[in-house]
């Protein structure tokens, strides 16, 4: 059945009626050729997952009757992927890998050695809500505007910041991640951060290793591009410490 995340949305309940955006109108009725009657899935980040039935389908609008609600709201345990500017296509793979892994929030940042700095949020949002939609998740990622790597260093929410190094050699992936966040308490809100295609520089490392709250771990014997580290991280956490035990 299809799945569309709706936002805004007013709160959920049985037999109210929502009025679909106009593209998310214009996708059921004119691409999937739906109709009154035909039924879809919706959810909104707050009240858990809802059948709903389509009213009608006016030149305007689409309006839609919810029926009744299949799944409750789930609350995603946080973490954050901090990820430098990489190539657009590959940022685009890493943002709709990452909602896929279950990650809370994306912040895109800019290092000295990152490919831009600037990037399309609203596109890299759309990616995000079309990969909830079909992971079914029933929440978003937010994805942050873009902020320069020290501001979020000094600003960015988050309680413990893994960092996959490639520099590092003694360390390895699992064992330190759980060693390092062991101690994280309830509430915690864990950071992974990726460097660009041309890795952090002296400078950046010297800062990232300073921190007290930094993991380092490692990726392997081989140089991942930014969108497999990403990926790897990311699967390692979620196996290791999030959601995947
Ligand atoms: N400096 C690398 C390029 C960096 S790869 C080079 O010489 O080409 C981009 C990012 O992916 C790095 O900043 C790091 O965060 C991560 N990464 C890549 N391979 C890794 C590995 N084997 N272990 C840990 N992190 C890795």
């Amino acid at each position: 059945m299809i799945r569309l995340f709706l936002t805004p949305s007013p709160d959920f309940a049985a037999g109210a009626a929502v009025t679909l955006p106009p593209d998310q109108g214009r996708y059921l009725a004119g691409v999937m050729r739906l109709g009154a009657g035909d039924e879809v899935t919706l959810f909104n980040g707050r009240d858990g997952e809802w059948t709903a039935r389509i009213a009608d389908v006016g030149r305007k609008a689409v309006r839609l009757e919810l029926i009744a609600q299949t799944r409750p709201q789930a609350v995603t345990q946080p973490l954050v992927l901090a990820i430098a500017l990489i190539k657009r296509a590959r940022l685009e793979t890493v943002v709709e890998k990452a909602t896929e892994l279950g990650v809370s929030i994306i912040q895109p940042v800019i290092t000295r050695r990152s490919n831009a700095d600037h990037t399309n949020i609203e596109r890299l949002r759309l990616i995000a809500q079309e990969a909830a939609e079909q992971t079914e998740r029933l929440d978003v990622p937010d994805v942050l505007p873009v902020v320069k790597l020290d501001k979020w260093l000094d600003n960015g929410r988050f309680t413990g910041l893994i960092f996959p190094d490639e520099e590092t050699t003694h360390e390895t992936g699992a064992a330190t991640m759980l060693d390092g966040l062991k101690s994280s308490q309830p509430g915690a809100r864990p950071a992974i951060l990726i460097g660009p295609e041309g890795g952090f520089d002296a400078t950046e490392r010297g800062i990232l290793r300073a921190r007290p709250d930094v993991i380092r771990v490692n990726l392997g014997p081989r140089i991942l591009r930014a969108d497999t580290a990403a990926i790897s991280a990311m699967t390692l956490y979620q196996a290791a410490l999030g959601d995947w035990r």
